[in-house]
């Protein structure tokens, strides 16, 4: 099949105008001018016309079980409260709602040009019941806050349910990537030995890792001060207080780290930084990647993101919707809105590589995802030609579903 566009932004490389790609099976096997790619391949031509194609857009980080949240929980004056309140919230759910959450999260995430996702989920149990429409890494939702003595069981039971993720993994696997991981929730939530262990599983069985970081002040208060509402709710039901009053959350993190060898986490949020967890970054910026979730961010009002510092210390930073518990849609182009918005300076191009190249690299799949290159999966979208502004600003200005999508191959 060959498709061409007015222009095919291929994130390798500058645009190429009146532009085609060719895709056999599930991959991009040429990518250039339409005369050029039509007259080598035979096969089928759709035309998308006046219209943009692009790499399809990875969310490095979403929880689709709470996409039924929406609009459900006012901001609230602090974190510890807005996690009694999604606790809240959440007790009304029964597992049904929770699939129908789920499945309505990947249609409205494809909806707008979302392909690839990693999915952080509570629920490990429930993903053999779900057929997702993009390709999606589970990643296992786990906290042994009550009961730190299971932790190993905890992460057996998880690895068996997203060994049974549907589609077959032959189908679903990006090329020589397992496509699931392990989230140990956070710091004051899951054990430094449940973190230690999710390490050792994800390098024994090449899976991600991922975690919630330094996300609120609370957090940096209750580690560093051990003082504050998130320790006072912490301490309250049951969890030692023992590393509390000395590090800083990316202190306490990275004391808990393993060896060099193991592999990279994808940290959501940094939001939260001493002047002293600089100093700490600078030696540990290739041990993971960051996501950060701009209108999350916004809703929870936390200190402002470093990105500058951070950009400058050398990370991959991605962008990502987080859950609809904090958020109201689950479009990536709405993301890179509010990022421009808060980071005007930084070029529209690169916000662009935030939803597309970087996230890719986080999910180790830079050889499979994130641009239009021959070798790479096709997964594509197409979105209206606008205006004659700089093509990237027409791509962040697109605000509505897009209007053509392919995944792995298929439309
Ligand atoms: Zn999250």
């Amino acid at each position: 099949m060959i498709i061409r566009a007015r222009t095919v932004v291929t994130m390798d490389g500058a645009p190429i105008e009146n532009g085609a790609v060719a895709v056999l099976g599930n991959r991009i096997v040429e990518v250039g001018r339409f005369d050029d790619v039509n007259t080598r391949n035979a096969g089928n031509t759709v035309d998308l016309g006046e219209q943009l194609l692009l790499p399809g857009l990875i969310n490095a980080h979403c929880h689709l079980d709470y996409t039924g949240l929406r609009g459900k929980i006012a901001p609230q004056k602090c974190f510890a409260e807005w996690i009694r309140a999604i606790n809240a919230e959440k007790a009304k759910l029964s597992p049904d709602d929770y699939l129908a959450s789920i499945n309505e999260g990947f249609a409205e995430a494809r909806k707008f040009g979302t392909t690839a996702v990693a999915n952080l989920t509570a629920f490990p149990e429930l993903i053999s019941e779900v057929q997702p429409p993009i390709r999606t890494w589970w990643c296992a939702e786990l906290i042994d806050i009550r009961a730190p003595e299971r932790a190993t069981e905890l992460i057996h039971a998880a690895i068996e349910s997203l060994r049974s993720a549907r589609p077959e993994p032959v189908l679903s696997k990006v090329e020589g990537v397992a496509q699931w991981g392990l989230a140990p929730h956070a710091l004051f939530t899951a054990s430094r030995d449940l973190f230690r262990r999710c390490e050792q599983m994800a390098q024994r069985d090449n899976g991600l890792l991922t975690t919630h970081l330094a996300e609120s002040r609370e957090e940096m208060q209750m580690f560093r001060d051990a003082s504050g509402p998130l320790y006072e709710f912490i301490k309250s039901i049951g969890r030692p207080i023992n590393d509390c009053g000395n590090e800083t959350p990316l202190g306490l993190f990275v004391g808990a780290l393993g060896d060099r060898a193991l592999p990279q986490w994808i940290v959501a949020h940094l939001n939260e930084l001493a002047e002293s967890d600089f100093e700490l970054l600078e030696t540990f910026n290739s041990r993971f990647h960051i996501v950060h979730c701009p209108r999350s961010h916004n809703y929870f009002g936390h200190s402002p993101f470093a990105f500058d510092r951070l950009r400058s210390l050398g990370f991959n930073v991605c962008l990502a919707t987080d859950s609809l518990a904090s958020n109201k849609t689950l479009s990536l182009f709405d993301e890179m809105r509010a990022f421009q918005n808060n980071f005007p300076r930084v070029s529209p191009d690169e916000i662009f590589q935030m939803v597309t190249v970087n996230p890719a690299r986080a999910l180790r799949s830079e050889n499979a995802l994130g641009q239009i290159r021959p070798g790479l999966g096709a997964d594509l979208i197409a979105v209206p030609y606008s205006t004659s502004t700089d093509i990237f600003e027409q791509i962040l200005a697109f605000d509505a579903p897009v209007s053509w999508e392919m995944v792995n191959g298929n439309t």
